[in-house]
């Protein structure tokens, strides 16, 4: 079977490797249909990923077809569609045993510490497998994804309706999660980001209000927009120098603050902040089995993951597909390479 490996960072191949055979740990084996470029990939793409080792084969947004079930599954059987959860915990560990198995002492995640789905076949164990709905191809289906990643962000912040949210950033991180937080019907949102168009898009897709931070003063505005209180709580979907300290800034008393960047960069912050509002600053990574929830409310008809990807690529271009990604045209929304 064919697969796409980074090498080393910047050294994207297609190479030869031998299709899985299922056992009895990885008892489904799955042909991949579809699998989305996430930012991510990007990154371990570019050796930017701290948690990334190579070589590797990335893609965590894995769609396909089960082919072949080695022992009985119950799960799943030949012919299902399905979606498979990236995130591989222990079991054991302390952040395991307390329902928290996403950051795992142990974790491994695929495509970037094992290898992921930018490949023809993979082997998983039944229980990583999640259907999909029958309303969504299998393109479309690679949204689940990323909207798992916003119902984790959303769980983590404890998100009511008496918040007031700032989502910073709205790229595709922010966009799921912009779709996930009106879900909760919250008193109003704020998208902020430095992209007028992408400012456009969260309007219309039900943003109360927008900042752009290259011209306005986030936090001003955020006070002004929020009858001087702030937000209540504020989610870096941005994850850039300075973001921290900008939402810290911008969040209201009590409020609770989300991280989701993964860059190892100091970003100065002060204890000030923080201890007199007595903001909680939460952590989200990964999603905590968010699968089937996201399955769930789009095969009610309560959440819409159509429209969101803008461009597709046959694998064999993956690495026209990268540097499509690289050049930032305006056009981007996500990116996904079909097998
Ligand atoms: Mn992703």
């Amino acid at each position: 079977m064919k697969a796409i490996q980074i090498i080393r960072p910047n050294d994207l191949r297609i190479v030869d490797l031998e299709q899985p055979v299922p056992d009895s740990e990885n008892n489904v084996l799955v042909r991949v249909t579809a699998c989305g470029i996430c930012g991510s990939d990007i990154h371990i793409y570019h050796g930017t990923n701290a948690a990334a080792t190579y070589p590797r084969i990335p893609g965590h947004e894995i769609v396909g077809v089960v082919m072949q079930v080695h022992s009985d599954s119950g799960s799943v059987k030949p012919g299902d569609r399905v979606i498979i959860d990236q995130v591989i915990p222990c079991g054991r560990c302390y952040a395991c045993r307390h329902g928290r198995p996403n950051v795992c002492h142990s974790l491994k995640v695929r495509g970037a510490t094992v290898d992921g789905g930018f490949r023809q076949y993979i082997t998983v164990p039944d229980r990583y497998c999640y259907r999909i709905p029958d309303s969504l191809s299998h393109i479309e289906a690679v949204m689940i994804e990323p909207a798992t990643i916003a119902m984790q962000c959303c769980s983590r912040a404890a998100l009511d309706s008496d918040d007031t949210v700032l989502i910073l950033g709205m790229g595709n991180l922010g966009t799921s999660i912009l779709k996930i937080v009106l879900q909760e019907s919250p008193r109003a949102v704020i998208a902020a980001d430095i992209n007028d168009s992408r400012l456009a898009d969260a309007l219309a897709a039900g943003a109360d209000h927008i900042i752009n931070p290259l011209h306005e003063n986030l936090p001003l505005r955020c006070r002004e927009l929020t009858g001087d209180y702030g937000p209540t709580l504020s989610i870096d979907a941005a994850c850039v120098p300075g973001s921290l300290l900008s939402l810290l800034e911008s969040t209201g008393n009590a409020g609770r603050v989300i991280t989701m960047g993964f860059s190892s960069a100091p970003d100065g912050v002060s204890q000030y902040l923080i201890t007199s509002k007595e903001l909680d600053i939460r952590g989200s990574r990964l999603q905590n089995r968010k699968f089937q929830s996201v399955i769930d409310r789009v095969n009610t008809g309560r959440l819409d993951l159509k429209g969101s990807v803008s461009h597709t690529f046959p694998f064999e271009e993956a690495q026209k597909a990268f540097d499509f990604i690289d050049s930032h045209d305006p056009s981007i929304r996500k990116v996904v390479l079909t097998f």
